[in-house]
């Protein structure tokens, strides 16, 4: 491009900047990784705290404002820097709270000793997210002394456990966080060498359903035939919650379009460990089935165990179900459908209750403007190939928080994962190459914005 707001000299001198970083970061990431900080409740949260604190040191070091704040959940910092005058301001985020490790003998390396195999660094927390922290000090010891762009830097400690306070959070401190866009480093590039955006994200609704077809349980020899038990009419109505190729069969639910890339069944079967034999499920493209459109899935059912049972007609049975919505679904409209559904459907005018558990909204970014060209061209500048677009079927609660908090900003989900990662799993970690073009295409897109024409 010859109208490049950035000269070729310019971002190999960053590239040479970033690699010039890479100990120095290194080091730093392995040392938060050494902070076992699992927000989950059971686990000591004298860790998050250290781990927010030592974030806090990271970003002092590099001259930014600093505060750790709490709303009633873990600690979270918020950092500032100015940037030139009249210069954009880019609010970067990650998490410095952990999954718990599981059990350590599922992991070939202690989950909380940073260890490198193979150009990977193994490590509760290595990748998801602590390298995402690092990705955004990357950004800044590259420029340091010289921003182009105002930064604020948002570090949250309770990612892993939903973010329950985020919105207070927003709340209080969100004039802190205004930005004109929003790097949200906890997502996945597409393969080994493959950058990629993340511009869709999957809702959830999550719905118990209870059936009662009796007020007590009775002898199933002496009623059984005329009879109806409850468990068998859930499952009947649960059955109807998919057609027979196992697409999901709620009327009025939204269907999206996933991006066009290839994918198919045999690393659908390898990626999910399906069995010889077992069919895969649904219609469409298995992208559109895992990033855009419905599902249900029932995740427990309370009846008798089949150790405890006996000859009885049982009288109540509930099963709860989680339904991934299509992006752009409204979780509200997405639950009267299924209420709708649920009435239309009671077998033997079985009594049915049905109950709102969870709920969140997915994510779909208008990936078009300059800012989202920009961020192409970083990553294309860091890999040398241009990034994909993907969705992740998974919900992330906060990335629909900021969007709606920050509606005219532009909401850019990068991430330092790759299909090796195995966040949340034993084992997890992080590739070392890719980390590196991560930090580079961070600091690259801070300078492209801070070039853009205002
Ligand atoms: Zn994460």
């Amino acid at each position: 491009m010859t109208d490049d707001v950035l000269s070729t000299d310019q971002v190999s001198a960053l590239k040479t900047t970033v690699a010039g970083l890479m100990p120095g970061l290194r080091a730093d990431l392995e040392a938060l990784t050494r902070i076992p900080s699992v927000s989950l409740d059971a686990f000591d949260q004298a860790h998050v705290e250290a781990s927010a604190e030592a974030t806090a040191e990271l970003l002092r070091a590099e001259g930014l404002d600093v505060e750790i704040v709490r709303e009633g959940g873990r600690p979270a910092v918020i950092a500032h820097i100015d940037g030139p005058q009249g210069a954009p301001t880019v609010m970067l985020y990650a998490h410095h709270d952990v999954q718990p490790p599981g059990d350590d003998a599922d992991w070939d390396s202690a989950p909380f000793e940073p260890t490198e195999r193979d150009g990977r660094l193994y490590g509760r927390g290595a990748a998801d997210d602590k390298a995402g922290i690092m990705a955004h000090l990357a950004a800044l010891r590259a420029h340091r002394g010289a921003l182009p762009v105002g930064v604020t830097v948002f570090v949250e400690g309770e990612e892993e456990i939903g973010s329950d306070s985020l919105p207070t959070i927003l709340e209080r401190h969100g004039e802190k966080l205004r930005a004109d866009a929003i790097v949200l480093a906890d997502s996945t590039n597409w393969a080994i060498g493959e950058p990629a955006l993340t511009t869709t994200l999957r809702g959830l609704i999550r719905v118990v359903v209870t059936v009662t077809t009796l007020d007590h349980g009775i002898h199933s020899g002496m009623f059984g035939g005329a009879v109806p038990d409850a468990i068998t009419a859930l499952v009947r109505l649960l059955a109807t919650l998919h057609d027979d190729t196992g697409a999901v069969a709620i009327a009025g639910l939204r269907s999206g379009t996933a991006s066009d890339l290839d994918f198919d069944e045999a690393r659908l079967r390898e990626e999910s460990g399906l069995l010889d034999g077992v069919d895969v499920i649904g219609t469409g493209s298995l992208l559109d089935r895992i990033w855009a459109k419905p599902t249900a899935t029932v995740i427990g059912i309370d009846a008798p165990s089949v150790a405890k049972s006996s000859n009885t007609l049982v009288p109540t049975a509930s099963a709860k179900v989680s339904i991934r919505l299509a992006p752009d679904e409204d979780p509200m409209d997405a639950y009267a459908a299924v209420q709708r559904h649920v009435e239309a459907n009671i077998p033997w005018g079985a009594r049915v209750e049905v109950h709102l558990d969870d709920q969140g909204s997915g994510f779909a970014a208008d990936a078009n403007g300059p800012v989202y060209d920009q961020t192409r061209a970083a990553f294309t500048d860091a890999w040398g190939v241009e990034p994909v677009d993907i969705g992740v079927g998974g919900s992330i609660p906060f990335v629909a928080a900021f969007a709606e908090k920050f509606p005219e900003a532009a909401i850019l989900v990068t991430g330092v994962e790759d299909p090796d990662t195995r966040a949340h799993g034993a084992n997890e970690s992080l590739h070392l190459g890719e980390f590196e073009k991560v930090c580079v295409a961070e600091a690259i897109l801070l300078a492209r914005l801070g070039a853009l024409p205002r």
